[in-house]
């Protein structure tokens, strides 16, 4: 057998600059052709000729185009399918070995996948990034605009979608065989705009026009039962078995998309489920001249996944939510037990073996159910036997401690929609009771805390008891927010099971976003270290402490940073009105979703308290700032709308007020999403993570930014706890209350009118903010903001952090004026937040959760 060609270590580090790299010594042919295991022909890295050839053959072939008439779409059609080729044969290989090999295999169920742009990144994990450059130059396309023509693949909402795909490609590079599941949602999370300031919402239709990424696979469709009701089945000496009847059915449908590791050969799939109606064309109901009703109900079947929630941590109770976690998870388990059992080497005896099932959030804690319905009701095992393999196959992460993002769904609801499924967890709960009773004999509260139902008003189902007690292991997302899991979210399942709970810190993809988002910076690291062996072990940006003094180093840091600084300064420019920044002022970036316990209210406080110093002493020394924003807001959440409303009408006074002389710009950049993050991180200066202590998870755009060399301004929350401790205290700038201390005034009892009336600049500032100043001739526009500072009791405690988060800009002020000193922290946090790789969070996972073992490609 032919060695497959030596292409295992691609390529580091190549940049947006010329790079000497991309030069390679030319292969006579255009691919080496080789034949692989499974009997297709495996290529090499082409060669820019060969690559050339195989852009112009889809565009004339896939797309009916000539180059002349070729659009910029077109030209990212043809070079993602250029590109498609060579990943399909990694991924044919990958899973033929899988195969042979019959490995345990990890499976994540998540309902979000907040992908991005896929272009780039699959050009750098097949090391095709730089021949792609030099053959669309040669072909006298622009690099650019080509991957601008991408439109992000938005299926998910923030933080949570984005964690799954950080650990995708973490899982890929490090050789983990693994299958996400999830919804192929048709409109992702919404397209904002600002009209008049507020927040208008469109309908985000990424894939009207194909996706190139995808490969639609028919054969493996299932079908899901739905509604119904169940009767008992008596068999002829008496026994009864229940049997779920009458339902409807959905079709399934499977999306892969290739993930790819980068340095590696290996190539996993993200598995997403359309939905839809199982006769595609009801021909009885087309010939009685139904037509409509025939479509209508080919329409009912579509629409289980034909929208993404846009609610980020908040659930509203919505029955097709509820239909889309059962869907999706109903297909995605038959597709894990088809694949077992295709192996005539598995049976049941080994399925905990060959899976583990993580549950991103108890989105997928339906799945609980599903596996042991699956198990009992259609192959026919015993209860102590499914119940054992559930629990051993099922793991679960806790994503919020928030009260409203917990999951529950009323009674009626299931019993009309899962009607088996109902009675399944009435049974296992019957267990889960018998369990608690015997630990706490006298206890009533306690038991009651365990239950899988809530009976307080309207009875209902809560989710997160349910994946807490079907899981073998849960996690939090940092070493904060686990403890508090443990001791204020569920203190007594950690008593009833101890050694359940296990911390695995959250994680970012080194690839996206260094290497990829910040090309001069990751062009810099890889010259200063002598190596780009970073990529794949960020722990090795270590050594950069040893150069982070040295003046030549900290003066081309501030150029890259000032660089990348104008670069964004255009896209300001561009896209909030020819707003004009200037990139020495000092970027202060706050860009996440707008929620209240994120406090971009706090941050608007403060932006409004410089602009009252300015206009009260003009001659005020202040280092010139631009505050960037960029968030969307749930579309039913009126107060985020409101926030949003009131930073973009303050923007639009200050950015318009000559007597501050430019000192201060505020820029509201629309459209928050990912490939806009990877814009604005590269160009941050200050990193703006305020939220009140004990409510954000762990966050992970505060690790995107501290890696591109932003300082942190935050409370002590979620990962900015270990962030600190990583890059040490004197190296940002914590402020503010502490989980114990934001407890402490809550039980004393917390009046926001006293934290007001004791502070005269933040009396004035709230004032303000209740006042018309901001909207001539429109009364109390912010009257929802102003009221929940105020009368509403404040209850994300604003108003009482608002002097030490003031007090700590000073400091950061200060700081920023000894430009050599900024750099040296600057430095010394890019050196140091190694840990915050994500394939340091999959390592653990593999190792603690999962047992998962890699399977490098030889
Ligand atoms: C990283 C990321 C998030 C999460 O940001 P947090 O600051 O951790 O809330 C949300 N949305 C996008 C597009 C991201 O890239």
């Amino acid at each position: 057998m032919p060695k497959p060609p030596a292409t295992a270590k691609q390529p580091i580090a190549s940049t947006k600059t010329k790079s000497s790299r991309g030069a390679k010594p030319a292969p006579a042919a255009a691919h080496s052709a080789e034949v692989g295991a499974s009997g297709v022909p495996t290529s090499g890295v082409p060669t820019v000729e060969g690559f050339k050839q195989a852009i112009l053959r889809h565009l004339v072939s896939t797309l009916a185009r000539v180059p002349q008439a070729a659009t910029p779409h077109d030209w990212w059609v043809a070079t993602s399918l250029a590109v498609r080729d060579s990943l399909h044969e990694r991924l044919i290989a990958t899973q033929d070995r899988y195969i042979k090999d019959n490995v345990r295999r990890l499976y994540y169920l998540s309902m979000e996948y907040l992908v991005g742009r896929l272009f780039e990144s699959n050009l750098y994990a097949t090391g095709l990034a730089d021949v792609a450059r030099t053959a669309l130059a040669e072909l006298g396309v622009d690099y650019t605009q080509t991957l601008d023509a991408e439109l992000d693949m938005g299926l998910g909402n923030g933080g949570l979608g984005r964690l799954a795909a950080c650990f995708f490609d973490s899982l890929a590079t490090l050789d983990y065989p693994a299958i996400g599941y999830g919804m192929y949602y048709e409109f992702g999370l919404f397209r904002q705009e600002f009209v008049d300031a507020h927040q208008v919402e469109h309908p985000d239709r990424w894939r009207v026009f194909g996706s190139p990424w995808e490969v639609l696979h028919s054969d493996y469709a299932q079908e899901i039962p739905l509604y119904g009701r169940v009767e008992n089945h008596f068999d002829d000496r008496g026994h009864s078995t229940p049997r779920w009847v009458d339902t409807k059915t959905i079709l399934g449908l499977p999306h892969d998309i290739a993930v790819a590791g980068y340095g590696t050969r290996t190539v996993n799939l993200l598995r997403l489920w359309s939905s839809h109606a199982p006769d595609d064309f009801d021909l009885a109901a087309f010939n009685e001249g139904s037509y409509a009703e025939a479509s209508r109900k080919k329409q009912a079947g579509e629409s289980i996944s034909k929208v993404l929630y846009p609610n980020d941590k908040t659930e509203n109770g919505k029955a097709l939510r509820l239909v889309q976690q059962y869907f999706f998870v109903a297909c995605s388990l038959r597709d894990i037990l088809r694949r077992h059992f295709r192996d005539p080497r598995n049976s049941w005896a080994n399925f905990a073996d060959k899976a583990a099932i993580q549950l991103n959030d108890t989105h997928p804690a339906i799945a609980v159910v599903e596996l042991m319905r699956l198990m009992l009701d259609e192959h026919g095992l015993g209860w102590d036997e499914a119940w054992a393999l559930t629990t051993l196959t099922l793991s679960y992460t806790n994503h919020t401690l928030l009260p409203e993002a917990l999951e529950t769904w009323g009674v009626p609801l299931f019993e009309r929609l899962l009607p088996r499924h109902l009675q399944l967890i009435y049974e296992i709960n019957r267990r889960l009771m018998q369990h608690c009773v015997a630990h706490w004999p006298q206890d009533l509260e306690k038991q009651r805390t365990c239950s899988i139902f809530e009976e307080n008003g309207a009875k209902s189902v809560r989710m997160a008891n349910l994946a807490v007690v079907g899981s073998h292991t849960v996690n939090g997302v940092a070493a904060l927010h686990t403890e508090l899991l443990k001791r204020e979210l569920f203190p007594e399942f950690a008593e009833l099971y101890p050694g359940k709970f296990q911390n695995k810190t959250n994680g970012i993809t080194p690839r996206r976003w260094l290497l990829q988002c910040n090309p001069r910076l990751a062009a810099f690291i890889t010259r200063t270290l002598g190596h780009g062996d970073w990529v794949r072990d960020l722990d090795r940006l270590r050594e950069l402490e040893a150069h982070a003094a040295q003046p030549d180093v900290q003066r081309e840091f501030l150029a890259i940073k000032r660089a990348n600084k104008a670069e964004l300064a255009d896209i300001i420019a561009r896209d909030c009105s020819g707003l004009c920044v200037s990139p020495d002022a000092l970027f202060d970036v706050q860009i996440k979703r707008l929620h209240e316990y994120k406090r971009q209210h706090l941050n608007l406080l403060h932006i409004l308290a410089l602009y009252r110093r300015l206009l009260q002493n003009p001659q005020l020394d202040l280092v010139p700032r631009v505050f960037i924003f960029a968030a969307k807001a749930a579309p039913g959440y009126d107060l985020a709308k409101n926030i949003i409303r009131a930073i973009n009408l303050v923007a639009a006074r200050i950015n318009a007020d000559e007597r501050i002389g430019g000192k201060l710009k505020v820029a509201f950049l629309p459209n928050y999403r990912v490939s806009l993050a990877e814009k604005i991180i590269p160009a941050a200066d200050l990193s703006e993570q305020i939220s009140t202590a004990g409510k954000e998870a762990s966050g992970t755009g505060n690790m995107k930014l501290a890696l591109n060399g932003a300082l942190t301004i935050g409370t002590l929350d979620g990962a900015n706890v270990e962030i600190e401790e990583a890059v040490g205290a004197e190296n940002c700038f914590i402020f503010g209350m502490t989980v114990d201390e934001v407890a402490a005034l809550r039980a004393r009892g917390y009046y926001p009118r006293s934290v007001y009336d004791a502070d005269e600049e933040l009396r004035a500032l709230v004032d303000w903010i209740g006042s018309d100043f901001f909207t001539p001739g429109e009364h109390a526009a912010f009257a929802p903001l102003h009221h929940s500072l105020l009368g509403g009791g404040d209850p994300f405690m604003v108003l009482p952090d608002f002097r030490a988060y003031s007090d700590a800009q000073q400091k950061v002020e200060a700081c920023y004026r000894d430009s050599t000193q900024w750099a040296h922290k600057a430095l010394l946090n890019v050196a140091r937040v190694g840990r915050f790789s994500s394939d340091r969070t999959i390592r653990e996972y593999a190792r603690d959760i999962w047992r998962l073992p890699a399977v490098p490609m030889a």
